[in-house]
């Protein structure tokens, strides 16, 4: 197989007239691209574990592209999360996040341990491009186009996720239905005037799977603290046989809560579907450097904490639970003031320093 390059759109959780015309343009577009396999899924954040969406990403060996309607680090750790590794391809798709990059690894730069330095990642770039950065498919086009003369280690073949890569027992599931059952779709275009191995081809992954909410941890800032599994009461967090922080039991996580985002010391705890950016995985501390960090974070009350918010949406979920509330009196213990206020003080020498430029 020539070179190629894997480009999914994951589908937005809605039927949004205006999403889903974007994502049938830049599907019509991609199919005459030469050397571009297309597959259509639908939303990353819901896919089953071990659902056909899933397997279609894990059958994707080498760089590939990713278009969904998250902030580019959200989709990136959910695709980890889902067995899907590689190394975060770096996309030049203007967002309204680029001006904040040069605050953020400002902000990352200390000596700490982080997860992901302990990970051996596949050699391959992940691309992951927000749909929600531009109205027009023209820049995504342009992008894609971009990444995949840069793409080094491109070689896919698309189909390889139906021809073994699952396990044997989830291929057999759809292979012994015809195609609307199985899930899976295929259409191909020929580009005019290419040879065979350019066509493109596009594979639609059918998946009934209802909204689900769980946490998503960021590896390359999570330093393993354990305050996450202190703190959630509900079964979700675990460790793995290294004794490193999981998502062990996401449908336990209770629905349209954030709390233990708001303890997570390292901002290393994306809910993708919350509506306070921080929280939904926007790579920034520095798009609210001029507001308090409890802000940032999405506390709404005039003077509490991130912290204070947690706890009473933890208590909030106990008793919705039909569980004794517990305040701060469980899974705090290392979450002390000191800690809490310690990205607050990076913060505040960080405006001490722009203070300093006079600007
Ligand atoms: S609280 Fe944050 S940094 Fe600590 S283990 Fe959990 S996710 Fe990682
Ligand atoms: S949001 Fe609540 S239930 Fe969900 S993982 Fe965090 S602490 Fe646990």
């Amino acid at each position: 197989m020539g070179k190629r390059i894997a480009v999914v759109i994951s589908q937005g959780q809605s039927q949004n007239p205006k999403k889903r015309q974007l994502e049938e343009d830049l599907v019509t577009k991609l199919m005459f691209e030469a050397g571009l396999d297309v597959t259509v899924i639908p939303h990353l954040y819901d896919l089953k574990p071990d659902g056909t969406g899933i397997l279609a990403l894990r059958g994707i060996k080498g760089d590939f592209v990713i278009c969904s309607w998250l902030y580019d680090r959200a989709a990136r750790w959910i695709l980890d999360r889902a067995g899907v590794e590689g190394h975060e391809g770096t996309s030049l798709l203007e967002s309204s996040a680029d001006e904040d990059e040069e605050f953020e690894e400002e902000l990352g730069e200390d000596d700490k341990d982080r997860v992901i330095e302990s990970r051996d990642l596949p050699a391959r770039k992940i691309y992951c491009l927000d749909l929600r950065s531009h109205d027009s498919v023209r820049p995504y086009v342009d992008e894609i186009q971009r990444i995949a003369k840069e793409a080094t280690v491109s070689t896919v073949d698309l189909m390889g996720w139906i021809q073994g890569s699952p396990t044997e027992n989830q291929l057999q599931q759809y292979l012994n239905e015809p195609a609307t059952e199985s899930g899976v779709q295929t259409e191909q275009a020929q580009t005019p005037g290419s040879p065979d191995q350019n066509e493109s081809q596009v594979v639609r992954v059918e998946e009934q799977s209802g909204r689900r909410w769980y946490p998503v941890i960021d590896y390359s800032r999570c330093t393993n603290c354990m305050e996450c599994i202190d703190f959630c009461l509900f079964g979700v967090y675990g460790v793995d046989k290294v004794d490193t922080i999981l998502v062990e039991q996401p449908d336990n996580c209770r629905k349209g809560c954030p709390a233990c985002s708001r303890v997570c010391p390292e901002n290393a705890i994306i809910f993708p579907q919350h509506k306070t950016p921080a929280i939904a995985g926007a790579a920034d501390l520095a798009a609210s450097l001029k507001i308090d960090l409890s802000k940032l974070f999405g506390a709404p009350e005039e003077g509490k904490s991130a912290v204070d918010m947690a706890v009473l949406e933890r208590d909030e979920q106990l008793q919705l639970a039909g569980r004794d509330v517990v305040g701060d009196s469980v899974g705090l213990a290392k979450n002390a003031e000191g800690d809490a206020a310690q990205p607050k003080d990076k913060l505040d020498n960080l405006l001490d320093e722009l203070d300093s430029f006079d600007l």
